[in-house]
């Protein structure tokens, strides 16, 4: 015979149901169907009902009220969308003689029907403005999870369908695991697709909440450093407890991989004061050898068959955790090392060492959040160190404070080599001083800049901008990154030196002619030679006529190969005794010593028609098809008699051969001036010649040849 079930009964299961973190949004309403009644729509009466939303309930009421029996034949649970956009779900089921429907609602779907909303506030006698923002207050899920909650609460009712029914029958110990066998095996499916820490969590500690009736969990994770464990509430118990540290960790879990159910004595107290508990159960959470934290259930009493699915479930998650934070690990060094090359790009494009500082101090600050650093470089005497760079105080002052290798921090890290992070600078053993006022907090970070084992200087970085001190993981970070400063430092190191070096010579690497500073001292021999000797002298200017254009659309190793090519020519078309050397970028001067204007104008000629004529690599994807030079003519005494007026005056030429047009010749027009052999006089004159270069009238080549043959003729 079985027993009835009684209204206390009922309300117990409606209240546990309850419980469960799933259905904390919910009200639930159990209907039971009156025996013997006929059918109708009043088959099924209310007979307890837990509720959370009076409105909810009122809707979800005149929906499924009218047909519950429906529902019943069903036999399995039914989800429905209803009144413009609210879910609820049907679970009919029978204990013993009795036959039930559990209603639950209270949640919406997260598009909502106007016109059905609309149509219900009609109904109600509602205006359905006046219920947009209590719908929209509403919490919302989708189809699935309306439906995975009411499957939950299947499992429920049937756990206490046996519980009820074996109170009547033979107790069955065995069968009491089977559905919580089922609700396990099912989280542990479902565990397998968690994404995140946060969501394995919950999906374990919703089973234990919901299926074995456990009312207070906490878990306790381990940090990145391994020191401590980060220790939430997950159920019943305030979100943040805190942490305890890893020697206190036996407190808590026991050595192998048991379970420990012990008093919540003073000394857990004493590690958790925001928890209040009598017992405590809990569970390693232990993955691949290592332990990444515990599962801690307060004041449940857990049998012996629960406590082995709950060993289960937690080995389960901790794998599933330590799976997750794995390959968060990875993708961060991932993202850390495609950080690190785009850095590198950055910091490859500086020449210079000032932006170089600047580029290096403003990353590493970027990185790890400060506001405040400084870049010190050892001196070449080893026992000193100088302010290179700043953030956050003026550069002169920083460069007046003398910084000594292995005084105070930054000089005790460039003498070790080892990196400081220190918390608190006034407590810190190691290095134990006042805080500098201009310092907002006293968490601090010196990283030596090191070459292979030489260490070239630190990096010091403070006051980060939420005023928290530095973490390890800003070590490391910072670390990474000052190995790949240093050596953008040495890079550009040598690459200033090999500059300097470059200054010293007298040749030009990529042509092999000699160089600006080099034809000067040669322009001016030249130029005295021809002063003593009554000579005459002609200086070319040579441009290449839009070599930006060529440079952009053929590439800078075209232009450069451009710029052999040119240098050859040019070369080709002088004598030995003439002197030809790259005077910038794509200009080129050449000095022709006993060569009147006249005679050099022929040499130009030939000059400017081999460059022509030349076929240049990628010419074609020029839009003239072909490279030209424009060149400027000047000539000693009549345009100038030193170095600084010649070169004005064929400078002046080239300007104008490049505004009439381009890939053309002309010559400094000035009147001719007789020749003077005393040097003193023509240095006297040199100052007039000028100002005539100054004023020089500019003729193209054909206009000048005229003009010269008219005058021989
Ligand atoms: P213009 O006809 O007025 O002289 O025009 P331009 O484009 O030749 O003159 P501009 O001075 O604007 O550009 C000169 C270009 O020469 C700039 C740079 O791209 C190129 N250049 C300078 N030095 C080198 C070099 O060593 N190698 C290469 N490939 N290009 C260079
Ligand atoms: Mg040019
Ligand atoms: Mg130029």
């Amino acid at each position: 015979m079985v027993k009835e079930i009684d209204k206390k009964q009922l309300e117990d299961l409606l209240t546990s149901l309850k419980g469960s973190p799933s259905l904390a949004h919910y009200s639930l309403t159990l209907y039971r169907r009156e025996i013997g009644a006929i059918a109708s729509s009043e088959q099924f009466q209310i007979c307890c009902s837990v509720v959370e939303d009076p409105l909810c309930r009122d809707v979800s009421r005149q929906f499924f009220e009218p047909g519950m029996d429906v529902f019943y034949e069903e036999e399995t649970p039914s989800v429905c969308r209803y009144g413009g956009g609210f879910f609820g779900f049907l679970i009919p089921f029978q204990i013993g003689p009795d036959r039930f429907c559990l209603v639950g609602d209270g949640v919406r779907d997260d598009s909502i029907d106007l016109w059905q909303l609309a149509a219900l506030s009609r109904s109600g006698g509602g205006e359905v403005f006046s219920l947009f923002p209590y719908v929209e207050s509403l919490c919302t899920a989708t189809y699935q999870e309306v439906e995975e909650v009411a499957n939950q609460v299947t499992r429920k009712i049937e756990q206490f369908n046996l519980r009820t029914s074996h109170k009547v029958e033979e107790p069955a110990a065995p069968q009491q695991a089977d559905p919580l066998l089922a609700a396990v095996a099912q989280t542990l499916e479902k565990l397998d697709k968690a994404k995140t820490v946060t969501a394995g969590i919950a999906l374990c500690c919703e089973t234990l909440a919901t299926d074995f009736q456990v009312k207070r969990i906490a878990v306790g994770l381990r940090d990145a450093e391994g020191k401590s464990y980060e220790v939430t509430g997950i159920w019943g118990v305030p979100d943040d407890l805190g942490s305890i540290p890893a020697s206190a960790l036996h407190v808590f879990t026991a050595a192998d991989k048991a379970r420990k159910t012990v008093p919540f004595d003073v000394q857990m107290s004493n590690l958790l004061p925001d928890l209040k508990a009598t017992v405590c159960t809990s569970f390693p959470l232990n993955s691949q050898g290592e332990r990444i934290g515990f599962l801690a259930l307060f004041d449940s009493e857990i049998q012996q068959q629960e406590g082995i699915l709950i060993s289960m479930l937690s080995g389960a998650m901790a794998g599933k955790l330590l799976t997750i934070l794995n390959a968060a690990e990875r993708s961060k060094e991932n993202a850390l090392s495609e950080k690190l090359m785009s850095l590198t790009n950055t910091l490859l494009q500086i020449d210079s060492k000032e932006q170089l500082y600047e580029a290096i101090l403003g990353i590493a600050a970027d990185l790890i959040d400060a506001t405040q650093g400084s870049i010190m470089l050892i001196d070449k005497d080893c026992e000193s160190m100088h302010i290179v760079f700043t953030l956050g105080m003026t550069l002169n002052v920083a460069r007046c404070l003398p910084v000594k290798v292995g005084k105070g921090i930054a000089g005790m890290v460039a003498q070790t080599g080892q990196p400081l992070l220190v918390n608190d600078v006034e407590t810190d053993s190691r290095v134990a001083m006042a805080n500098r006022l201009r310092f907002k907090s006293k968490s601090l970070i010196c990283i030596p800049l090191k070459l292979k084992e030489k260490i070239i200087g630190v990096l010091n970085l403070s006051d980060k901008k939420s005023l928290n001190p530095f973490t390890d993981a800003d070590l490391q970070l910072l670390t990474s990154f000052a190995n790949l400063a240093s050596l953008m430092i040495e890079r550009t190191e040598v690459l200033e030196e090999s500059f300097r070096f470059e200054q010293l010579s007298v040749t030009d690497s990529l042509t092999g002619l000699y160089n600006r500073r080099f034809l000067k001292s040669r322009l001016e021999e030249e130029l005295n030679r021809s002063i003593r000797q009554g000579l005459n002298l002609t200086v070319l200017f040579i441009d290449l006529d839009f070599f930006k254009n060529y440079n952009d659309m053929c590439g800078h190793l075209a232009g450069d190969e451009a710029l052999k090519i040119t240098a050859e020519i040019i070369k080709a078309s002088l004598r030995e005794m003439d002197i030809v050397a790259r005077y910038g970028g794509e200009e080129f001067c050449a000095v022709l010593p006993g060569t009147s204007k006249s005679e050099a104008m022929i040499v130009a000629e030939r000059i400017r028609s081999e460059i022509e004529a030349k076929r240049f690599p990628s010419e074609s994807d020029i839009p003239l098809r072909r490279l030209t030079a424009s060149l400027g003519v000047a000539s000693f005494p009549e345009d100038g008699r030193t170095f600084t007026d010649l070169v004005h005056a064929s400078d002046v030429a080239l300007y104008e051969a490049k505004a009439s047009g381009r890939n053309r010749i002309v010559a400094a027009h000035t009147a001719p001036v007789a020749m003077e052999k005393q040097p003193e006089k023509a240095e006297q004159r040199s100052a007039s010649a000028a100002a005539a270069a100054n004023l020089a009238k500019t003729l193209d080549f054909n206009a000048y040849l005229e003009a010269s043959l008219q005058s021989k003729s």
